[in-house]
């Protein structure tokens, strides 16, 4: 098999396991909130429609980057992934993915704080934005230049520091799991976590709800560091309102309904 085919067989692999690792995981979460807040997202069906496409659209350009580097990895001793698990003293696993977590989120909060510039705004956030609020399924609803900003970082870092194919996975699961749940428009995590000292430098669900909620602030992805130390954290946002609201979209669906019937029954 030629190289070029090989390459795009692994862009293509990597595309549908982005899609697929999607759709999963945002469809599960959806799935919990459902169960927990079943009105939470009435009347978001066009919405969510839109999220999905965008995030398909994202799970290509995730994808082509990590096939070519996935392809030098395996063929050709590219990048510092590494499955000998003594190749690097056993501590360095947890700080390898502290390493990869806190560059990942430097690297997000300086070009998303780039994205709140009016016409970078426009251009190319505006997309995620425009899901107010958002859904379990906005966690890769983005535009193609903002999907790229984000599908670059963990193959450009697997060329700089060393990581255990393992480590790379939970760094991996994490980046999914907290990409849905910030913005799934409720707090999975015990509320000793977010509201106690260690949410003081996490970041989930309701400090990610206070950016949605009033854009210039709380930029960050996992870490409170950079939004503290630049004076752009704003707190943590809360979600009775939008709670309050979906409430009233429910029931204002339930009246539609029932007014779409009686108007049904009158014209039979
Ligand atoms: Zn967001
Ligand atoms: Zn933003």
């Amino acid at each position: 098999m030629s190289i070029v085919l090989a390459i795009i067989l692994s862009a293509v692999a990597m595309t549908l396991i982005v899609g697929v690792r999607y759709l999963i995981t945002s469809g599960a979460f959806a799935m919990a909130t459902r169960a927990r807040h079943p009105a939470l997202y009435a009347g978001l069906d066009p919405q969510i429609r839109r999220e999905i496409w965008w995030s398909l659209a994202s799970a290509a350009i995730y994808g082509v980057p990590a096939g070519i580097v996935a392809w030098g990895w395996q063929n050709r001793g590219w990048t510092q992934i590494y499955e000998d698990v003594h190749a690097y003293p056993l501590w360095y696993l947890p700080l390898s993915v502290l390493l990869y977590l806190f560059a990942h989120d430097t690297w997000f909060y300086w070009t998303h704080r780039w994205m709140h510039e009016p016409r970078a705004f426009r251009i190319a956030h505006a997309v995620h934005h425009a899901s107010r609020p958002p859904t379990a399924w906005a966690a890769m609803a983005f535009h193609p230049i903002e999907a790229l900003t984000g599908a670059v970082v963990i193959p450009l870092l697997v060329f700089l520091i060393p990581i255990h194919v393992g480590a790379l996975g939970l760094v991996l699961t994490i980046m999914t799991v907290m990409g849905v749940t910030n913005h799934m428009g409720w707090e999975i995590f015990p509320r000793f976590m977010w509201k106690g000292p260690v949410g003081a430098w996490l970041i989930t669900a309701s400090h990610h709800q206070r950016h949605h909620e009033r854009y210039g602030c709380n930029y960050g992805l996992y870490f409170r560091f950079w939004d503290r130390l630049c004076g752009t954290d704003d707190g943590l946002g809360d979600f009775t309102r939008s709670h309050e609201r979906s409430r009233a979209r429910a029931a204002a669906g339930a009246r539609g309904g029932d007014a779409d019937r009686g108007g049904a029954d009158r014209a039979a």
